[in-house]
């Protein structure tokens, strides 16, 4: 017998093969099982077997099987094993964790980093207190007064198509009142990020080389850029000659995360009377341990949390209160909630993969699944405002009926896939054809997955997070970024605003309302 095409071996039924001479049937036998070998082979090949790129593999089978991961406890036992010489600055090892070979920074005992520029100072400010610390009397500035501290502040002025790094001279000085008393003016001390026995703490004061403008450009480069830190560093010095440490560069970016903290909290209180909520979610890793990036699209806010993927994690997102309409996936976790628009596009693609496979009478369902599926929404796009008597709107009665009635006829198909997309869709039905009652509701998930392309990109670039505050941090900050370009204001403006008085402790200003333009 020929060689057998792999569209003649899968498209073969009961009747081809009972048509076959015993000598054909043994050599389609033979055919069948090598191209099965050849796919299953296929099938398994991963990045640790083949030539195909780790990003490539499942998240979930990273999560298990992967050397740099580890989550449970028979890794971390061998992790014990730590030399008694380990330096203290080791960073915190979550238990059950693998512990890196070495801690990153610097290895104790090496010479430290220090500027080899000098900073050039181009003016001066000085800061005096407005009043008397025990009458109150306003102190003018012919009052006496002492300098009493002083520190270089580096900032960035955004002009129109411009950009200057400047660095003033802040003084603050004492004034001594009528009264004798003497008031002393002070950098103000804020927002803080403890964490048990880290070495040094992230506390936010004013009393910083780097200013609040030039902060906000830092961490502009790593949270909507991208860049690494060693990358920021290298484009600070390369094209604005300042040289600045690693350290410093990642303090700027912890600075807006913790700054954004308080702006997200009153988001998520917020969205939670919004009509309508689009949720998705992308895996993520921190420190190589698979976590979900979970992301919320509201008209107004877009809202994005590091957790896990069960429901406790969506509950931190929609909590009870939230009476609107979500637009998401098939996943398990969203099932329960009532009011719910099931994204199409997922489906479409479900049975784009039943058309083009081999799947006897299941590719046939497919096929018509995608038309139908199509054809529906653009039935439904057209039918805005609806109108029952319309000629529109009895076709899209009737291409509902026909889906359902599709789905009705292959929910016992012998094959496991076409099986599963048919009762799916008939065990989420309301949730499918909800947008076709109500034109406010979208018929696919893309708000919410356009919303993750920056964050998977970001996951490709960056391999993720290393700290539970890091994680916290990044998705603060993104949240406000993504509100702010949702609302069409200057992110970079309110984040200044939000990195000054988080270093004064001085109430965030309210994220601004979105703008007309
Ligand atoms: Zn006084």
């Amino acid at each position: 017998m020929a060689k057998l095409t792999v569209a003649e071996i899968a498209g073969a039924d009961a009747e081809t093969v009972t048509r076959m001479s015993r000598p054909e049937v043994d050599s389609f036998a033979l055919q069948a099982a090598e191209m099965v070998r050849r796919f299953a082979n296929q099938v398994a090949a991963d990045s640790s077997n083949s030539s195909r790129p780790p990003s490539s593999d499942s998240p979930y089978q990273r999560d298990q099987g992967g050397k740099a991961v580890c989550g449970d406890g028979r890794e971390a036992a061998s992790g014990e094993a730590k030399p008694a010489t380990a330096p203290q600055t080791a960073p915190v090892i979550p238990q059950g964790e693998k512990k890196p070979e070495k801690p990153s920074g610097k290895r104790p005992g090496m010479p430290g980093f220090w500027r080899r520029q000098p900073i050039v100072v181009q003016g001066e400010v000085a800061h005096r207190p407005g009043e008397c610390g025990a009458c109150h009397a306003t102190l003018g500035a012919d009052k006496p007064s002492r300098l009493v501290s002083a520190h270089n502040v580096i900032d960035l002025e955004r002009g129109d198509m411009a950009l200057q790094i400047s660095a003033k001279k802040h003084g603050f000085f004492a004034v001594r009142c009528d009264c004798g008393h003497e008031t002393i003016a002070a950098p103000g001390t804020g927002a803080s990020s403890r964490i048990e026995s880290r070495k040094r703490d992230l506390l936010l004061n004013e009393r910083c080389l780097v200013g609040p403008m030039l902060a906000t450009f830092i961490a502009a480069m790593a949270v909507r850029m991208r860049l690494s830190r060693e990358k920021i560093r290298e484009f600070l010095l390369d094209w604005l000659g300042l040289e600045l440490s690693k350290a410093t560069v990642n303090r700027c970016i912890h600075e807006f995360g913790l700054a954004s903290e308080p702006v997200v909290e009153e988001l998520i209180a917020a969205v939670q009377s919004a009509e309508l909520a689009n949720l998705d979610e992308t895996p993520w890793y921190q420190k190589g341990k698979l976590r979900w990036m979970w992301v919320m699209v509201t008209a107004t806010a877009v809202i994005f949390r590091i957790g896990s993927r069960g429901k406790d994690s969506l509950a931190e997102l929609v909590s009870e209160a939230f009476l609107g309409w979500l637009v998401t996936d098939g996943y398990m976790a969203y099932r329960n909630y009532p009011r719910r628009q099931r994204c199409l596009a997922h489906l479409i693609r479900k049975a784009v993969a039943l058309a083009e496979g081999y799947y006897h009478n299941g590719s046939g369902f497919g096929r018509d699944l995608v038309r139908d599926l199509r054809r529906l929404i653009e039935r439904v796009a057209e039918n805005d405002p609806p109108n029952r008597d319309d000629k529109t709107h009895k076709a899209i009665k009737r291409l509902i009926a026909r889906i359902k009635w599709n789905c009705q006829c292959n929910q016992y198909d012998i094959d496991a896939k076409v099986r599963a997309l048919a009762r799916e869709i008939l065990n989420d039905w309301d949730a499918i054809i909800a947008f076709v009652m109500d034109p406010l509701l979208p018929a696919t998930n893309n708000d919410a997955e356009r919303a993750l392309r920056h964050v998977v990109l970001a996951r490709l670039i960056g391999f993720g997070t290393r700290t539970d505050e890091g994680s916290r941090f990044y998705a603060a900050a993104i949240t406000v970024v993504e509100t702010c370009r949702k609302r069409k204001v200057d992110p970079w403006a309110y984040a200044r605003d939000l990195i000054a008085a988080a270093r004064t402790g001085t109430p965030h200003p309210k994220i601004p309302a979105p703008s007309a333009a």
